[in-house]
């Protein structure tokens, strides 16, 4: 929890801060709710649950005094509630050896960090992980995997940058399998500004795999940059469309005061959030829990 909070305290800080300045001396007019309203779609909560949150607020409490604590813990309650479907963590299903996970988003994303993260965390369990490097086209990407496979004892499957992203997929399926690994993880190329050859691209890596494991991949995670705000819905558009993606990732949470996206995402997409990233180590890969979330947001 203090690794949450501390991670979110820009987000915090901001949301918690226009709540203070707002509500601390004036009546719950609807005036007020109206600047309430504001400060939330400003944080990042979208325009619909903000409107949402804000009804709920006023609700029997129309030109009354309400304490900033108090409006904070009404707001965090309701956040809870948009949270509470969509927190569900990522289960690897033991049926499936390997259990391959697919791991897809933009370019600086937080692929390739998260992908290590886990594997350290899973390493630790005790579990044989396997990491495909399938962003062949970054030189950087390759190696920044082959570093966390030495770090955490996850065995890299890596070849030269501009290789084939299918034929490093292949390869370290048969190595899997071979080795009896638990976990597949395939890291990808995440760009989006070719949405063509991304599509082709995955879908080819998809049929690879497919074809020596016709049940994989058993899971596809978007990987989401918390920085980029609004952005991020539309990367889940995209990518839900390209990648049939089962669950979401949201990196980077400590950096920003916009993590209110991830309500904005939660309320809109309804899709699994497995997993937030509040910081640069493998602990800080944390699992997604919406009552925490939801009182470190809300100030
Ligand atoms: P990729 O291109 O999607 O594979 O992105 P990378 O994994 O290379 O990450 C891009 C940058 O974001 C790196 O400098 C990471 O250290 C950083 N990063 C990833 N996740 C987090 C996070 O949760 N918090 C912070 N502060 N930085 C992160």
């Amino acid at each position: 929890w203090s690794r949450l909070a501390e991670g979110l305290a820009r987000t915090a800080s901001n949301l918690g801060q226009g709540i203070t300045d707002l509500v601390s001396k004036r009546k719950l007019d609807a005036d007020t709710l109206e600047e309430l309203e504001d400060v939330l779609i400003r944080a990042d909560l979208g325009v619909e649950t903000s409107m949402r949150i804000v009804e709920t607020v006023g609700k029997g409490r129309h030109d009354k005094m309400i304490s900033p604590e108090e409006v904070k813990r009404l707001i965090a309650e309701e956040v809870e509630r948009i949270l509470i479907p969509v927190a569900q963590p990522l289960v690897v299903d033991a049926a499936h050896k390997p259990f391959v996970v697919l791991m897809v988003g933009v370019n600086g994303s937080g692929k390739t960090t998260t992908i290590g993260k886990l594997a350290a965390q899973w390493r630790t369990e005790g579990r044989k992980v396997v990491l495909a490097a399938g962003d062949t086209f970054r030189a950087a990407a390759i190696e920044q995997l082959k570093v966390w496979g030495a770090r955490t004892g996850a065995t890299v499957i890596a070849r030269e940058q501009g290789s084939d992203a299918a034929g490093v997929a292949h390869e370290a399926v048969v190595e899997a399998r071979a080795t009896g690994a638990d976990i597949l993880m395939v890291d990808t190329a995440g760009r989006l500004q070719n949405r063509t050859e991304l599509m082709a691209e995955l879908e080819k890596v998809v049929r690879v795999i497919k074809k020596l494991e016709p049940s994989a991949p058993h899971a596809v995670l978007l990987v989401l940059d918390a920085t980029v705000g609004q952005n991020a819905l539309s990367q889940v558009e995209a990518f839900t469309r390209i990648a049939g993606v089962t669950g979401l990732v949201m990196t980077k949470l400590d950096g920003t005061a916009r993590g209110g996206i991830l309500v904005a995402i939660a309320a809109k997409h309804k899709l699994p959030v497995h997993l937030i990233g509040v910081g640069e180590a493998a602990e800080d890969l944390q699992p997604f829990a919406a009552r925490d979330f939801a009182r470190a947001i809300a100030g």
